[in-house]
């Protein structure tokens, strides 16, 4: 049967009706990835596999929340939607409002959003407005503006995009044939991870799973209000997806991480580039930087012997690599330059 997408996948388990359009770019059904590497590096016979978001229509995870997000919207008779976004939920946004044939207004913050993102904004005709302010700032600006005016808000304080990106959760069910005992997921809004957790638990209430994992969450060292406990007015990372300093789903962030017994943590940016180079280098997945926090955290806690026996843990790779080209050329020695001569380019490859 072909893949038709999330809603199409698992409306039994979504908010919607027969009236519900399904605006749909056959979103979803992502690979998991086993990773020799990383099983290798946790011991004790784990089985390490990687969900490659990156994969979604739009390059993100984000298009599993706007597919149902947008599908409401026009359902409701709204004929233009809003957002704030440090890049990957504006191109999900710009793609969906274009399929729609609704309008689409993004406001990204000034200087802090990756190349490949602001593209595809662009590209799919939404009116983009820079703010000069950070997430936060355009975050609290779109609330106000979408309460004035007949515009439907879809960051992931709108509902329906929660209840989208659930399917996550299903998915890696279906594809492990069961839970895994660990979820490692970058945090930002935390609207991704308070997702997966319900996915998870709606699966177990269905009584199609026994059991939940331990959901793992990772902020990054610059941008860890929840793991500090308080609201970082300046967030830094050169993670530019979860540079976020005061998360809309903090309270659910932290529900997620009590009941499962579960972490939310901080990485170092050098360790979450290391990871994002290391994916890249020994498995053959490129991701963008946010991604790799998930990666990081695994890499951290396996090296202070975090596990004490054989686990299936599941990292989530949120967004794909070809987002942010920019940092990808600066992680890397550049090419070498040389004239066009055989002996010349025998040489520098050794032969
Ligand atoms: C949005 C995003 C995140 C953060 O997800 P939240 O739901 O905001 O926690 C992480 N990585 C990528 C690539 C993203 O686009």
């Amino acid at each position: 049967m072909r893949w038709q997408g999330i809603i199409h996948r698992y409306k039994k388990y979504l908010p919607i009706t027969d009236e519900t359009p399904n605006v749909t770019l056959n979103e979803g059904n992502t690979p998991l990835v086993y990773s020799n590497f990383l099983s290798t590096l946790v011991g004790h016979g784990s089985k390490v596999f990687l969900k490659y978001e990156g994969l979604n229509p739009t390059g993100s995870f984000k298009d599993r929340g706007m597919t149902l997000a947008v599908s409401k919207a026009l359902e409701a008779g709204s004929d233009a939607i809003i957002c704030a976004s440090t890049g990957n939920t504006s191109a999900s946004a710009a793609c969906y409002a274009a399929r729609a044939g609704i309008k689409c207004v993004v406001l990204l913050p000034k200087d802090a959003i990756a190349l490949g993102k602001l593209a595809q904004a662009m590209i799919h005709g939404a009116q983009v407005i820079a703010v000069d302010g950070n997430f936060d700032d355009a975050l609290g600006l779109v609330r106000e503006i979408s309460k004035k005016c007949p515009i439907t808000l879809v960051n992931s304080i709108n509902p329906f995009r929660i209840e989208g990106q659930k399917t996550g959760s299903f998915e890696i069910c279906e594809q492990l044939g069961m839970p895994p005992d660990y979820h490692f997921i970058p945090v930002g809004n935390a609207g991704n991870i308070t997702a997966y957790w319900k996915g998870y638990k709606e699966y177990k209430k269905a009584g199609i799973i026994d059991k939940l994992p331990k959901m793992m969450g990772y902020q990054a060292e610059g941008a860890a209000p929840i793991v500090r406990g308080h609201i970082v007015k300046k967030p830094e990372t050169i993670a530019t997806a979860i540079r976020i300093g005061n998360p809309a789903s903090w309270k659910q962030a932290e529900q997620a991480r009590d009941e499962s017994k579960g972490v939310i943590d901080m990485v170092s940016d050098e360790k979450i580039l290391e990871a994002y180079k290391l994916l890249a280098n020994k498995e053959g997945v490129f991701c963008e930087p946010a991604s790799a926090a998930s990666v990081a955290g695994l890499i951290e806690y396996a090296r202070r012997k975090y596990f004490k026996q054989p686990a299936t843990i599941v990292c989530i790779l949120t967004g794909h690599g070809l987002k942010d080209p920019d940092r990808a050329i600066k992680s890397v020695e550049q090419p070498k330059v040389v004239k066009p001569k055989l002996d010349l380019v025998l040489n520098e490859i050794g032969y």
